[in-house]
């Protein structure tokens, strides 16, 4: 047999072989698994709940992964499996009990390389069969608390919520796995493993805490095979916490998150969110407007939400009729008429925002435009005496634009409604009691834009009690913004090209989110990690 350094998906996927041939590199006549064609990109891509120790996915093609099994395993794995991998199809492919085995736990002896020799880094096969972030599952602090008692199982899911409320944590994440139900929380953006509680059959937390919390949100406890929501309000040590508690069928068990809602208004001031003095009056004079479209963009979790809470925030008042469309209303403004998307309903953004316009709105927030019904309306609002905020998915604020149009919007309703765009992201911020200065390297100026031999001090996130050790403390917004002003107007109605737009941007010494980012790890605001994590060069 040729001697072969690349995957049999890799070759699959530069179309040399055919599928056909691809499974059988993989799996010869007798059934046996051949590791050297294996895809380690592909198997370490899997979700962390995927059972390493079960099925080895082995090419994907035409919407389906086909996964190596030992011929022991059931026929109906294929469908537990499919939910893992976005609901795509899943074929199993049976390799013999022997050689799978090998697969998952081989022998450090025989390892060898595809070329034959002796496998210089075993730390490369263990990352092949997953067995490094199996150790990541080990190293969680395990808990154990008495399953039969009702009332022990209660107060420890409490302590988990009113915990993550002291931490800073927005989201807590129950996740079941082969053995353990893991607990994680989100604390600026970023998951962190918590702890995990040991599962056996007579203590099976993944079914018994879950339970418990279904119970608290009022949710459906004989219904574990479809997903369920629902909000609930608890006292946890004194404090009022607003839940929102989602499950979803997962292979192991029903997966738990409770995001925790603010319930004080946080959202007071711009310079708050982190905007720079110097783009606060242009933004707030798009505010002021009695008419356009003012839109925020940005991936989820950039602190869109906030900017429009805190945009709201300053322009209710006793003679103005604020209304929003919001899917879901995460926080609940005083004096704003707020209306949850109810699809099931009926109730969507476009029809919605159709009702909202017949109740004589001044200002009208779209909690999110997703598709070009929802598009037109608000454009047409804007366009007839509205101010409209609503946010888009996209990089950048001269994307913005482009996505408009090709959402299938007219350039010149674009042109004329859209008054300005911001686009932002959220850095995590260096915790003030732990962090550590340092001499940036020449790698580090040329990502920073600063000359070489440059004499620059950057921050370093080391990790102490306050910041419970992750070296972060609390986020910081970074943002750009446009305004559309009549050079950029005319641009957008000849047909607008994104490099266009942005040359006008630069022309005009506007600022781009790369820009404000760099700055704000010169100012050791945040650390090169971050800003390399959160926005890219390009944007
Ligand atoms: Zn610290």
């Amino acid at each position: 047999m040729a001697v072969q350094q690349r995957s049999a998906f890799q070759q699959l996927q530069k179309k040399e072989i055919s599928l056909d041939e691809a499974i059988k590199l993989l799996v010869n006549a007798n059934k046996d698994l051949d590791l050297g064609y294996l895809d380690q990109q592909l198997i370490t891509s899997m979700k962390p709940n995927w059972p390493r120790d079960k099925a080895l996915p082995l090419v994907f093609s035409e919407n389906t992964l086909y996964v190596a099994c030992s011929e022991e395993q059931p026929d109906a794995m294929a469908d537990a499996l499919s939910p893992l991998v976005n609901n795509f199809k899943v074929v199993l492919v049976k390799v013999n009990k022997a050689s799978f085995a090998k697969a998952v736990n081989p022998a450090p002896k025989v390892a060898t390389t595809p070329n034959g020799k002796p496998a210089p880094a075993p730390e490369k096969k263990k990352n092949i069969l997953g067995a490094d972030l199996q150790k990541t599952i080990e190293a969680i602090p395990a808990k154990v608390i008495d399953a039969t008692d009702e009332n022990a199982i209660g107060r420890e899911v409490r302590d988990l919520m009113g915990n993550a409320a002291k931490v800073g944590c927005s989201d807590i994440h129950f996740e079941p796995s082969e053995k353990f139900l893991i607990v994680r929380y989100r604390i600026d953006g970023v998951l962190r493993d918590i702890c995990k509680y040991p599962c056996s059959e007579q203590a099976d937390y993944r079914k018994i805490m879950i339970a418990r919390i279904k119970i608290i949100a009022d949710l459906n406890i004989a219904e574990s095979r479809i997903p369920q929501d629902g909000r609930v309000t608890e006292i946890v040590n004194g404090n009022k916490l607003d839940l929102r508690v989602s499950t979803l069928p997962t292979l192991y068990g029903e997966k738990c998150v409770i995001r925790l809602l603010p319930h004080e208004n946080s959202f007071t001031e711009l310079s708050n969110l982190g905007m720079e003095q110097d783009m606060i009056p242009e933004y707030e004079s798009w505010l002021g407007m009695s008419q356009g479209m003012v839109l925020i963009t940005g991936p989820t979790g950039s602190g869109k939400t906030s900017t429009l809470y805190t945009s709201l925030a300053k322009l209710v008042d006793t003679t103005r009729n604020v209304v929003t469309v919001e899917d879901p209303v995460e926080f609940q403004l005083a004096r704003v008429n707020q209306v949850q998307v109810n699809v099931k309903a009926g109730l969507t953004f476009a029809s919605g925002l159709r009702s909202i316009l017949r109740q004589d709105p001044d200002i009208v927030m779209v909690g999110e435009i997703r598709d070009k019904e929802t598009a037109e309306i608000a454009i047409q609002a804007a366009l007839t005496g509205h101010l409209v905020l609503s946010t888009l998915h996209t990089n950048d604020a001269p994307s913005t634009v482009t996505r408009l149009i090709d959402m299938g919007v007219q350039p010149y309703l674009v042109a004329s409604a859209l008054v300005g765009v911001v686009a932002q992201r959220l850095l995590r911020r260096v915790c003030q009691h732990c962090y550590e200065d340092y001499t940036a390297t020449p790698e580090e100026l040329r990502i920073l834009g600063q000359p070489e031999g440059t004499q620059l001090t950057l921050v370093r996130a080391k990790g102490c009690q306050n910041c419970n050790n992750t070296g972060y403390s609390g986020r910081e917004g970074v943002f750009e913004i446009m305004h559309v002003n009549r050079e950029i107007k005319r641009v957008i109605q000849e047909g607008a090209s994104l490099e266009k737009i942005r040359n006008i941007m630069t022309g005009n010494n506007v600022k781009s989110l790369y820009d404000v980012a760099v700055e704000k790890i010169i100012n050791k605001k945040s650390t090169i990690e971050e800003l390399l994590r959160v926005v890219t060069k390009d944007e």
